[in-house]
């Protein structure tokens, strides 16, 4: 399956995929928008402010999905200006959602940098150590040198 079904004639829409099985899921297209469908159902109730149901192509009906891409409307005008709101509303909150993952993201790097340099910083403090350490066994040596030409041939401090 590719696409939308082609099997509808023009002024018509199927909500299901080419080449499905078994009947279309057709729609007259003026109660088609963008990728809604809106239907025309009265119900069995005094109000007419619930005639027209509408959903999105992809809207997940179950329970726990939180998915709001669905409601009803007392007319076909009334259902695109709810689509209208709803789209509107999920824009600004994928806009808000991308701006905390961008935030947090940089949040992320400066803490990674922050541990590279901790990193590298405890590195150059062991190299510091070592080069101190070899510095004080140079020193050492060569003060134990110096100690050995400065001081008198023990031989001859013996004879004195
Ligand atoms: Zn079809």
């Amino acid at each position: 399956m590719s696409g939308a079904c082609t099997i509808p004639p023009a002024g018509w829409y199927c909500s299901r995929g080419d080449g499905h099985e078994g009947p279309c899921a057709a729609t007259c297209s003026a109660y088609r928008y963008g990728k809604w469908t809106i239907d025309f159902g009265p119900k069995p109730i005094p109000t007419r402010k619930f005639d027209y149901s509408f959903w999105h192509d992809d809207y997940d009906g179950a329970p726990d999905s939180f998915d709001n891409r669905a409601g009803t409307a007392a007319s076909v005008e009334e259902a695109k200006a709810e689509i209208d709101i709803i789209e509107d509303m999920d824009r600004d909150l994928t806009e808000a959602e991308n701006g905390q993952v961008e935030q947090a993201l940089d949040k992320f790097k400066l803490l990674f940098r922050v541990q590279e340099l901790e990193r590298a910083l405890t590195e150059c403090s062991k190299q510091l150590r070592r080069a101190a350490k070899l510095a004080g066994n140079a020193d050492w040596a060569i003060n134990a040198m110096m100690e050995q030409l400065e001081a008198p041939p023990a031989k001859a401090r013996g004879d004195v």
